[in-house]
């Protein structure tokens, strides 16, 4: 998911560049915003963590892009490509590095396992809008 600050921030198509040129192929992809209860819905596993209202409150602050993509390793090849969660000590040339301005702020999310990320797919798409 490209998060609301990039896109506002207009990286939305230099991140999706990046992505594709990562050898990452896009099965399904959706411009669109998520309400309070969606976003609180979608990070539910952060509940408990004293940011989840803050968190909550940025992803539901505008619109965001969602994804589905395929790769071979694509849990952990996606993390090396995205950069450590606080832009700041992310490696140079990922995208929180180039596109991300703080921990809350980050630019992009991505799926922590592939069982999360069948999870996170079927949040977002129908199996009418996967290609
Ligand atoms: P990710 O997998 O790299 O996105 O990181 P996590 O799953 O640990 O956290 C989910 C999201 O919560 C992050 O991408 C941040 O947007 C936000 N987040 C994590 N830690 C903090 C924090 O300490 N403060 C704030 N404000 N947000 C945080």
């Amino acid at each position: 998911m490209i998060k609301p600050d990039a896109v506002a921030n207009g990286h939305t198509g230099a991140i999706l560049d990046d992505i594709i040129k990562g050898g990452f192929k896009i099965v399904a992809l959706k411009y669109t915003s998520l309400s309070s209860a969606k976003a609180g819905e979608f990070y539910a596993v952060h509940a408990e963590r004293p940011f989840y209202n803050d968190l909550v409150g940025f992803m539901s602050s505008g619109p965001i892009v969602a994804a589905i993509l395929e790769k071979d390793n694509a849990i952990e090849d996606f993390r090396t490509l995205i950069g450590a969660t606080d832009p700041s000590k992310a490696d140079a040339g990922t995208i929180r590095n180039k596109y991300a301005k703080s921990i809350d702020a980050n630019a992009i999310h991505g799926s922590d396992s592939d069982e999360n990320a069948q999870i996170e797919g079927n949040f977002f798409f129908s199996a009418f809008e996967r290609f």
